[in-house]
């Protein structure tokens, strides 16, 4: 019998369960690059739509993990030494956390798990785990790769729309009573013609970039890996080998790249500075990416023209957070990736992933970030140990 530790973000303010704005969503089988969505044995324990990611959803995971004889813990309070957390952690053979909530699994804390075997991410982005030190005590990481890229990328696209052509305040001025044309369009302008490029363009960059095409911008990434030169040429792709180069030249530019030791910071005040002026910037990557308060004073001198995201550090950020307040920001939190219909699949997949463990059978390669001392799958392509 194995103690599932599940860390999920709590119910709604007004109670669980909450009403539906629609009774069904779509069956998504497969996703672009060819990869099936998760395909766990037998029935889920949940119907696709409802609201699995908090506490009371559980992920739909109770009935198939007490039919086997397993405790599956539900918590969310995971900040601090007195945390429930920290006080379960121990006993915990598996841990499973969303990055929307992260239960972070710092070296200490993994140093205190002496039990833990599998780090599970419930959505894409393990940065929340300390990959090497899971690494060095042998923890298996994975995560559900692929199950929140479209649910993320629409997102880019719409923050993308709502910075340029000034929604939000626009949308504000409706709400307040008000009628002032001029202040509504005094920053907004047609994304048709302008240069947008994404740092990294991995399942959710590249899925960015193919829904941006229509609205004809021109369109640039850098990455680790380049592209096929087939995808470049459909979509009409400029390559920068560097971040340097492409910062330059872009309007909008997107993050799309893993946290790991060496890109936290990666945009620093350095490099915000060489960026053009009435850059916009949209990060639903993670928080740590952007050197915060370089970014603020980059908002409030004009050099920096709007920054939306959803990703924060710490998460939950404290209601101090500068990027609440500050100007141009179109912030929401961490929600991108957590839509209903994200939910299904990476709830789905979390089941799979677990049956893989207890059933002995080895977890899809896609989903692995660490497996047997080592980054593996997805966390050797994209990520680095620090
Ligand atoms: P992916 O693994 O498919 O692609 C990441 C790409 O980044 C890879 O192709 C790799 O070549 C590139 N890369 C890695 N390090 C780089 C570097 N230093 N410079 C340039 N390129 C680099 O990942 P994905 O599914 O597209 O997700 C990307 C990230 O988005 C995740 O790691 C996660 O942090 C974040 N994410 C956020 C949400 C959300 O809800 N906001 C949801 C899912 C994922």
């Amino acid at each position: 019998m194995a103690k599932i530790l599940c860390v999920l973000y709590p119910d709604p303010v007004d109670g669980y369960p909450p009403r539906y704005a629609r009774d069904e969503i779509p069956t998504i089988t497969t996703y672009a690059n060819g990869q099936t969505a998760p395909t766990p044995m037998g029935a889920l324990g949940f119907k696709p739509g409802e609201l699995v990611g908090c506490v009371s959803g559980a992920l739909g995971l109770r009935n198939y993990l007490e039919r086997g004889g397993h405790e599956l813990i539900v918590i969310s309070d995971k900040d601090g030494p007195n945390s429930e957390f920290e006080r379960l952690l121990p006993d915990a053979e598996v841990v499973i956390s969303q990055p929307f909530w992260p239960a972070y699994l710092t070296a200490d804390r993994i140093t205190k798990a002496k039990n833990l075997k599998v780090a599970l991410t419930a959505g894409i982005g393990s940065d929340h785990v300390d990959l090497a030190a899971a690494a060095r005590a042998n923890i298996t990481v994975a995560e559900v790769t692929g199950s929140n890229s479209i649910s993320v990328a629409e997102h880019v696209v719409m923050m993308a729309l709502s910075l340029v052509r000034n929604y939000l305040p626009a949308h504000q001025t409706a709400i307040d009573g008000g009628w002032n044309i001029a202040d509504c369009v005094s920053r907004s302008y047609d994304i048709e013609g302008l240069h947008f490029g994404t740092i990294g363009a991995g399942r959710i960059g590249l899925a960015v970039l193919r829904r941006l095409k229509p609205f004809g911008l021109h369109l640039h990434y850098t990455q680790r890996h380049r592209l096929d030169s087939t995808i470049e040429n459909e979509l009409n792709l400029t390559f920068h080998s560097d971040v340097q180069s492409l910062i330059k030249t872009v309007d909008i530019i997107n993050l799309q790249i893993p946290l790991y030791p060496s890109t936290e910071n990666l945009l620093d005040e350095a490099v915000l500075a060489q960026m053009k002026r009435g850059t916009y910037l949209i990060n639903c990557a993670r928080g740590k990416l952007v050197e915060r308060d370089a970014l603020v004073r980059a908002l409030k001198s004009g050099h920096i023209a709007g920054y939306a995201g959803d990703v924060w550090f710490p998460q939950p950020a404290s209601p101090e957070h500068p990027w609440r307040t500050m100007p141009f920001n179109g912030m929401t939190p961490h929600m991108s990736g957590t839509s209903l219909s994200a939910q299904a699949r990476y709830a789905a997949g979390t089941l799979e992933i677990l049956q893989s463990y207890f059933e002995g059978t080895r977890i899809r390669e896609e989903y692995l970030i660490v497996d047997s001392g080592n980054l593996a799958g997805t966390g050797a392509h994209s990520y680095e140990l620090g």
